[in-house]
């Protein structure tokens, strides 16, 4: 059993939270909402007064925050507080200039740490099968395999502090892109006089496919689980998937890295965000694509 402080406990962090009781970890959470308090209170969390409390006699933290600036404000309250050699690991999605800041942070401080951002959304949360993609020195990420074992199924070192975060953002990159050119695949193909059975039964076997199709197509019947099905409601919202190309191309700028088809993704899902899609799962864009979205 370890004594582990859990920061942040949204949609994501609950779930989070709550496979780490059901591990038999010791947790204290802490957050600024009072429902995610007291729905974490069922799942079995001590609650703490306030997050240098929850971190005061933790082994390990884990944080599950929106973006870079609390993280980095969370941990500048919370590494003074906590016990020297404690391991952080911040399981947000954030940029990664803020993910190295907040690794040198705890350093200063006598701690270890990990970026674990993941893929799998509130579902994997709930099941315990996210995917953490991580980054820190060996030492650290040695320390949290174990931690991270009951709310993963599957954990990657991806390289020193910040690298989590990089493939994070590189993969969803390619999602966004993806997503987008099967949707004007099937937009085109509509126009074309061709079924979107005849369309998936040919690409979906061939050069064409890609997890956007095959997983996830954005158009209802040949995938019958994808949120196409299901009025587009997410799975993973456009709001989010927008968060994470503005990542990638703060990212690709601040690397000078050429990522044009990275831009125009962004630009999509910002005017189909504008336009009321960010609740709607990423997919949705199909619709906005047809012009339904005006
Ligand atoms: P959320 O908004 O539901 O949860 C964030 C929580 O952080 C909130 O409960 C908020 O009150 C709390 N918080 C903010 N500042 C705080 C502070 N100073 N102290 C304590 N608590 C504080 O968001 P979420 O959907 O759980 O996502 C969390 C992170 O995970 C984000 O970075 C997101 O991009 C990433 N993510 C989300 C999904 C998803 O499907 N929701 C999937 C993968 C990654």
């Amino acid at each position: 059993m370890t004594t582990i402080a859990f920061i942040g406990l949204g949609n994501m962090g609950n779930p989070m939270a709550a496979n780490l009781v059901k591990a038999g970890h010791c947790v204290t959470g802490f957050d600024l909402m009072a429902e995610n308090l007291a729905t974490a209170r069922e799942h079995g969390l001590s609650i703490a007064a306030d997050a240098r409390e929850a971190v005061k006699d933790a082994d390990v933290v884990v944080t599950m925050l929106p973006a870079g600036k609390h993280v980095v404000a969370v941990y500048e309250e919370i590494a003074p507080a906590a016990r020297p050699g404690t391991l952080f690991i911040d399981s947000s999605t954030i940029d990664v200039e803020s993910a190295r800041k907040a690794h040198a942070l705890v350093a200063d401080h006598g701690h270890v740490s990990v970026d674990a951002p993941v893929s799998g959304g509130t579902g994997g949360a709930a099941a315990g099968t996210l995917t953490f993609m991580c980054g820190g020195a060996e030492g650290a990420f040695t320390r949290a395999e174990p931690i991270l074992q009951p709310m993963a199924g599957r954990i990657v070192h991806c390289g020193g502090a910040g690298a989590g975060q990089a493939a994070k953002i590189c993969n969803n990159m390619i999602l966004g892109i993806s997503m987008i050119g099967v949707a004007e695949a099937f937009v085109l193909g509509e126009k074309l006089g061709l079924s979107h059975q005849a369309l998936f039964d040919v690409a979906s076997t061939s050069s064409g496919q890609c997890w956007s199709l095959t997983t996830y197509c954005p158009v209802p019947g040949p995938v019958p689980t994808s949120p196409a099905n299901n009025g587009y409601k997410p799975g993973f919202a456009a709001a989010l998937m927008l968060k994470d190309l503005k990542l990638a191309q703060e990212a690709a700028q601040g690397a000078g890295a050429p990522t044009p088809l990275g831009a125009e993704a962004a630009q999509l899902y910002a005017l189909f965000n504008a336009q009321g899609g960010g609740g709607t799962d990423f997919s949705g864009i199909v619709e906005f694509l047809r012009g339904k979205i005006a």
